[in-house]
């Protein structure tokens, strides 16, 4: 009985611990603890909860990895119906609205708040008796779905209120994806031969409605939170409930300001209308609101939004500009993407002479031609967008685009898979621009890391007739290379040692160097250790591919397709003659990471599992540092059995986490 409540307590300190920790990551953007750290917490808090499952908590930190298959999304009506905004564009539109406010009101000053609008995903989460209960998207206003697993998933919401200041409640808010997330999930995207993400807001409002929570979680998104709605709420004025929300720990931006008349507004606006691009967000106008609750509850709504609160639109960052021509790019995987090539136009601070457009359904859609006057936007990517056609400038004669039928490269007739929004070139081992985009890919940073290599130095080798798959990179000489174009000794002799080097890169990243359509870094990871070598991982059967943790349909098919193709066993079987890892090695099966990067590790005592020196070296085959004595730049002290007395006193002093070897392993996993 004891027993249990000592455990109880310690599962509840653990909880609380975590919560302030996420807290002060991922809401005040401040951590005071190392995600290592974090990592060790969570993971002793995950073992209480397993071997006591009595204490169970869907509410536990532990919970915000998912894993709940939402196979159809309930629909919840609300309790409070979730209003759209009356939008303005101009100083004109909101000067009437607040004659509307002060006539109805009968006053002469009004107090506003100004806030940003976050471009996202609305949500409403309630709460009852200071837990999350559900989160469910606005839908028609009426009725939205439950996205309660997913939200759960997203750090920044608390699941459980620290404070009481108020009753039962509903919090509003916008689910976004912040821009660095967001154009990193497209790098990721793109180096597996995936389409990538059009905008941050349709990947966020996606986001909510996964089936798998798994891969919600995986998402950097976050929420910010913009009205309070309750029966009784204690606050007298809007920026109090929202203030009184912050201290509930939900993510308020700073951005929010009073406003005590119109001019104070505009200023706002005209401040934020440049400065909003330096935020970390997405945000596409102003919305004003009335700060008394009072004076809110006197203007009521109308059929479709309060008359308290009004939007302004910030103009899209768009412009206009002659299409001059379409050309289409050939990825490494032979998808094709057209491209605009535009009259230069200056936009959002940078000249702009390309544009995406996307594939061959948007190009009908937009029913874009050459000599258009198109419009460009710039949105969160890199590329800017065709948006729409200015149909009143079109010349006579234009005709309608015909999308091309054969690769611009190879000639080979494109080829368009149900279901699948690219044409792509089959010409797989033919096409030059997918052969030097596979070598491109094979030499990479995340892949190989071949030094002295670049993407051009692989086109000019191939146009040579030196190299024709990445296979033929371990037969240059340096006599081959030197007489090429801008080529000197120094940079032959850099090549062919990096070449050399790249011999020692471990097999999980041989094998995402491959190319293997829709294997990333991640999934090569997975694969190597559960495979071990290339030759288990192509003999698998589909069975055993999806077996493995996180592997599904589409990549086991695409790695049997590829192990099917006798051209790439031929590759596979060279890379292996020039001694190139095609298997884990014993060092490396405690794998090689990045985990334990930045972090300094002191060792003392005997251990159990580690030979002393082998413990060392897989502290720094992890990417951490081993110093002989405790100072204050130590992060973490190993103890074994018989750990002196000194030191431990010494790493306590210095308030230093003492872990064990069993903690260590659970780490580096
Ligand atoms: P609209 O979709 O144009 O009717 O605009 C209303 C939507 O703006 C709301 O449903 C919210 O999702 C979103 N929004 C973003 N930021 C705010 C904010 N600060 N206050 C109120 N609504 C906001
Ligand atoms: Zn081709």
């Amino acid at each position: 009985m004891n027993m249990t409540s000592n455990i109880e307590q310690e599962i509840k300190q653990l909880k609380d611990e975590l919560n302030q920790h996420n807290y002060n990551y991922y809401v005040l953007d401040k951590p005071t603890i190392s995600d290592l750290e974090f990592d060790l917490k969570l993971k002793e808090l995950e073992k209480l909860e397993t071997d006591n499952p009595q204490f169970f908590d869907s509410n536990s930190p532990t919970q915000r990895v998912g894993g709940e298959i939402i196979k159809s999304f309930k629909t919840v009506v609300h309790k409070n119906r979730m209003y759209s905004l009356d939008n303005s564009y101009s100083k004109e539109e909101i000067i009437d609205w607040e004659t509307r406010v002060k006539k109805i009101l009968g006053v002469d000053e009004v107090e506003y708040v100004c806030e940003l609008k976050y471009d996202g995903a609305s949500i409403n989460l309630s709460y009852e008796a200071g837990v999350l209960l559900r989160a469910v998207t606005r839908g028609d206003g009426y009725q939205g779905d439950d996205v309660t697993a997913n939200i759960k998933t997203i750090k920044s919401i608390p699941l459980v209120l620290k404070e009481k200041l108020i009753d039962n409640f509903e919090i509003r808010g916008e689910i976004i994806l912040p821009l660095d997330g967001f154009n990193k999930m497209n790098e990721e995207r793109i180096d597996i031969g995936l389409e990538p993400f059009s905008n941050p807001r349709n990947t966020a409002s996606g986001s909510l409605k996964l089936q798998d929570s798994t891969e919600v979680a995986k998402r950097p998104l976050d929420c910010l939170l913009y009205h309070v709605v309750a029966n009784k709420n204690p606050n007298k004025t809007h920026f109090e409930a929202l203030e009184m929300a912050k201290k509930l720990s939900f993510k308020i931006p700073g951005t929010n300001k009073i406003c005590s008349n119109l001019d104070e507004v505009f200023t706002f606006i005209e401040n934020w209308d440049t400065k909003r691009h330096k935020l970390p967000y997405e945000t596409d106008g102003v919305v004003i609101k009335v700060n008394s609750l009072a004076q809110q509850d006197e203007l009521g709504y109308t059929a479709k939004s309060p008359r308290w609160a009004i939007a302004y639109k910030f103009k899209a960052e768009q412009e206009s500009s002659i299409l001059k021509e379409i050309t289409y790019q050939v990825g490494r995987t032979g998808a094709i993407t057209p491209v605009a090539n535009l009259e230069p136009v200056q936009l959002a601070g940078t000249i702009v002479k390309r544009a995406s457009l996307h594939n061959a359904d948007q190009i009908e859609k937009l029913d874009v031609r050459i000599g258009d006057t198109v419009f460009v936007e710039k949105g969160g990517e890199i590329i800017p967008k065709i948006v729409g056609v200015d149909f009143s400038k079109r010349p006579k004669d234009s005709q309608p685009t015909k999308y091309i039928t054969h690769c611009p490269d190879c000639g080979t007739e494109l080829v368009r898979a149900a279901g699948d929004a690219k044409h792509f070139c089959p010409n797989e081992y033919g096409c030059p621009t997918q052969i030097t985009g596979r070598i491109q890919h094979f030499i990479s940073r995340k892949a190989m890391d071949i030094d002295g290599l670049g993407a051009e130095t692989i086109q000019l080798l191939f146009k040579e007739g030196l190299i024709h798959n990445y296979a033929d990179l371990y037969e240059l000489r340096e006599a081959q290379i030197i007489p090429l174009e801008r080529m000197a000794e120094k940079s032959a002799q850099n090549i062919i040692a990096g070449i050399e080097k790249s011999k020692e890169v471990p097999f999980e990243k041989v094998l995402f160097a491959l190319g293997i359509r829709f294997v990333g870094e991640t999934v090569a990871k997975k694969l190597a250790k559960h495979f071990k070598s290339i030759d288990n991982l192509l003999q698998a059967s589909f069975e055993e591919l999806i077996s493995v943790d996180e592997i599904g349909d589409i990549i086991a098919r695409s790695i049997i397709n590829f192990s099917a193709n006798p051209i790439n066993i031929e590759l596979i079987n060279r890379l292996k003659l020039y001694g190139v890892q095609m298997e884990v090695t014993a060092e490396s099966q405690v794998g090689k990471t990045a985990i334990l990067q930045g972090k300094t590790f002191v060792v003392s005592g005997v251990f159990a599992h580690f030979e002393r020196n082998d413990l060392k070296k897989s502290i720094e085959d992890n990417g951490g540092k081993v110093a002989s004595s405790i100072s204050k730049k130590t992060d973490f002290v190993i103890a074994g059995e018989n750990m002196g007395p000194s030191k431990r006193n010494k790493a306590e002093d210095l308030n230093i986490p003492i872990i064990s070897e069993t903690d260590y392993l659970k780490i580096i996993g």
